[in-house]
């Protein structure tokens, strides 16, 4: 074929097969900005005319997701785990409470309390997570 597939070098770093399911869900994954849950990722690869069986997803998703390859939330209140892929950019989600919906903010307000942290308390920080939540701009504000 001679084209090297854009996922391959990523995969097999974390010692997975490369296989087509992978680059597929990787793939719609990367175009997709917005995490998606399993099925939502299903019907949108249906949508598309790829065979691909809804166990086969969430497994490969599962699989992606212990490598570190795809990032998963799990969103308060709704017993479901929503998907994206991990592009290494530190960033938050915005999660509104009633349409679920989850969008990525750029841009991190707390480099400077790690730093105010590692000093204060001799501890080495690693890493946080934020998310925020509230209502989207499409279900208002209502209580
Ligand atoms: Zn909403
Ligand atoms: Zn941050």
């Amino acid at each position: 074929m001679g084209f090297k597939e854009p996922y391959q070098d990523v995969l097999k770093k974390k010692n997975l097969k490369a296989t087509k399911h992978r680059y597929t869900i990787l793939k719609a994954l990367e175009s997709n900005k917005l995490p998606v849950t399993a099925e939502d990722l299903y019907f949108r690869l249906k949508e598309k005319g790829i065979s691909i069986s809804l166990s086969t997803v969430y497994r490969s998703l599962e699989t992606l997701h212990e490598k570190d390859i795809v990032l998963k939330s799990n969103l308060p209140d709704y017993n479901k785990a929503v998907y994206e892929y991990n592009n290494n950019e530190h960033r938050h989600h915005m999660i509104c409470i009633k349409c679920h919906k989850m969008q990525p903010v750029t841009g991190c307000p707390l480099e400077e309390y790690e730093k105010l942290i590692e000093s204060k308390f001799k501890f080495t920080v690693k890493g946080h997570n934020l998310e925020v939540y509230g209502y989207c701009n499409g279900c208002g504000c209502e209580e």
